[in-house]
């Protein structure tokens, strides 16, 4: 199957087994700028699971290039060991591996200690996302950059990497230099087009002369920045047609957006809001001007829009990142034609990207495993087949079952409803966010297949216990909305956000308040829904802004479909009560009164209350019972599946 995907393609003078690639990305699997053990766990799992190339996470050239507490260091020959295993690892299963040299120029986070270096940059121009003044760079400070880029090449060829790309993707230090709203030098390095291209010309040639013949060196770039100051396509492809010219390019890898704005950022990791491999014109733009191959990323998540790519002659490769976090074996399921078994990337952001930007190491939501390879991986199996009870189809149970079943065990999932997918199924019904029901359809196909039996319209009780006769039941009955205590009089309407993202709710017209706790999707969902029916919608939020529990880009996203909606907010309120046409809040900051009037109806996303009656009524009646999920205390789908995992892993 996909023959054009699964077809070598030879870069600079190394041939990669097909033409899917893992694109450099941050794993906070790193311990004092090294590589670490379970840094090469994650990648040998994709490099085992069939990917053709694994691109290691940037790496700082230069000691000013720290960007986050986190970020691997090529700066000194400490690092080549690591380096040395990783590859080792990954070529043991016949994948490539190169590396990515990085300097961050302004685009460096506050880090928690305090110690984060003073930002150099082509000019002092301001980076609006992370609110840093750089430092123009000296003749002096360029000339030890552009060594530290060759110097920490030949480290990584020493340690047995087939190449480097150079980073001048996303806004970071080279396009800094590239684009004329950032660079105002009047020296040799701004100015013209040539002045602009002179760092990175320089930087590239640095690797080629620190490396040699027969390593590859490429280049990241944004296609387009896609942010009002940012890179244009014009300016990319220019620079990448005299790049190639000059022969210092053995590669051009393709991605969108910049670091220096929140909206051009979102494309650093596209959430579900983006179209499938919406990028790809802007890597066959580049493809069409240079000679060499090109590689293109950006929401690229089936092997049939990877094959359609390259087929159609848009980029020659395709980095399937997020789709490989998922699901590390999806090239070898792609090739043998087992697509239907590929647990495919919802788009989520939430614990790839979203682990990243909140410092703790990589995951994915629908599959835990990711980046705790060395915790679940090879666990002893039972010595005992049991027979095992799951009450509850939402993530926690579809999980556990599935794990459960996977370790050997006869496993019956219960589901009360007439469908599994828990409040996974309403989520996905909220604007922007249908993607997310593959979570379900994901989880179940993974319980059905590991032979975990799963039945519908059935709620466990203890007459369902005492017939069983089971050894073991995970309970996973899941969370029902919270109505907090408010005064109500006069009979306002007051109704749950579940119930109107369900439809059966009755919403009259007319203004309508949402009171928002958690700051997570339902709030900001059904306010962003109604506000789209053309109701007037107020969203009232208890922290200091709408969606503040969603992943950056996701929220980023998503508040920006609110604006277009019309949403108007109001932060840092609790409710405390309604009457018929008037809704009471209490500002959390200074404790005086909140008052909406014109109100048709208030409606509640006040967060959850577990449902764990089950737990009690089954001790004594099975030896063991364990639980997962909302039940335990509700929190997120990522928590939840993990629980899932962890349960299950221990019968
Ligand atoms: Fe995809 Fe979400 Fe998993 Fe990230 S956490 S890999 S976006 S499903």
């Amino acid at each position: 199957a996909f023959p054009h995907l699964f077809s070598p393609l030879t870069v600079g003078g190394v041939t990669l087994k097909n033409r899917v690639l893992s694109s450099g990305h941050d794993t906070v699997l790193v311990e004092d700028g090294k590589v670490t053990d379970d840094l090469i766990a994650y990648h040998e799992a994709r490099a085992e699971g069939g990917v053709g190339l694994i691109v290691v996470q940037v790496a700082g050239v230069h000691e000013t290039a720290r960007y986050t507490t986190h970020v691997l260091m090529a700066t000194d020959d400490s690092c080549v060991e690591g380096y040395r295993r990783l590859a080792e690892a990954a070529h043991r299963h016949g994948a490539k591996v190169f590396g990515q040299l990085f300097h961050p120029g302004r685009e460096i986070l506050e880090s928690r200690d305090g110690s984060a270096p003073v930002a150099w940059s082509a000019s002092a121009t301001p980076s609006e996302r992370f609110h840093v003044m750089p430092r123009a760079m000296t003749g002096a400070e360029i000339r030890e950059v552009v060594d530290g880029y060759g110097e920490a090449a030949r480290r990584l060829r020493e340690a047995g990497l087939d190449g480097v790309e150079v980073v001048a993707s996303h806004g970071y230090l080279p396009a800094q230099f590239l684009n004329p709203q950032v660079n105002v030098r009047t020296d040799g390095y701004g100015g013209d087009a040539d002045g602009r291209l002179r760092f990175l010309r320089e930087a590239l040639a640095s690797v080629r002369a620190h490396t040699g013949p027969g390593f590859v060196t490429g280049l990241r770039i944004s296609g387009d920045e896609l942010s009002h100051d940012g890179l244009t396509a014009a300016l990319v492809v220019e620079a990448a047609t005299r790049l190639d010219r000059e022969g210092l390019v053995d590669y051009v890898s393709v991605c969108a957006g910049s670091s220096a704005t929140i909206s051009g950022a979102v494309h650093i990791a596209p959430p579900m809001t983006q179209p499938a491999g919406y990028t790809a014109p802007l890597a066959a733009r580049v493809r069409a001007a240079i000679g060499v191959p090109v590689m293109v990323a950006g929401r690229v998540n089936q092997p049939q829009e990877a094959e359609q790519i390259i087929k159609e002659g848009q980029a020659d490769a395709c980095a399937m990142t997020r789709a490989l976090i998922c699901d590390p074996a999806m090239p070898g399921k792609a090739s043998e034609g087992r697509t239907e078994e590929i647990r495919a990337c919802i788009g989520c952001n939430q614990a790839c990207i979203g682990h990243f930007q909140r410092g703790y190491p990589i995951s994915c939501i629908q599959h835990p495993e990711t980046g705790r390879e060395r915790r679940f991986t090879g666990l002893p199996m039972p010595t005992r087949r049991r027979r095992v009870l799951v009450a509850g189809g939402g993530p926690a149970g579809l999980k556990a079952a599935a794990v459960a079943a996977a370790r050997g065990h006869d496993v019956t999932l219960h589901e009360a409803g007439r469908r599994v997918g828990g409040q996974v199924l309403l989520a996905q019904l909220l604007p922007g966010r249908a993607e997310f029901g593959g979570a379900v359809t994901n989880l179940e196909g993974e319980a059905r297949r590991a032979g975990a039996r799963i039945v519908t319209g059935s709620r466990v009780d203890a007459e369902l216990l005492d017939r069983a006769g089971a050894d073991a039941l995970i309970v996973a009955t899941g969370a029902v909305p919270r109505r907090p205590a408010l005064e109500l009089l006069d009979d306002p309407v007051v109704l749950d956000a579940w119930d109107v993202v369900r439809g059966t709710a009755d919403v009259p017209k007319g203004r309508i308040v949402v009171a928002d706790w958690r700051g997570d999707w339902i709030g900001i969902g059904v306010a962003v829904q109604l506000a789209r029916q053309g109701r007037k919608v107020t969203l009232c939020t208890t922290g200091f802004g709408a969606g503040e529990h969603l992943q950056q880009y996701v929220r980023a996203a998503m508040l920006a479909e609110a604006a277009r909606a019309g949403v108007e907010t109001v932060p840092t309120v609790r409710p405390y009560g309604a009457d018929a046409d008037t809704a009471y809040f209490q500002h959390t900051l200074t404790e005086e009164p909140v008052i909406i009037e014109g109100v048709a109806a208030l409606v509640l996303a006040q967060g959850h209350d577990p449902v764990s009656e089950l737990a009690e009524t089954a001790r004594g009646r099975v030896g063991e019972v364990l639980m997962a999920g909302d039940c335990v205390s509700p929190r997120t789908v990522e928590e939840a599946v993990l629980e899932g995992l962890t349960v299950a892993s221990s019968l």
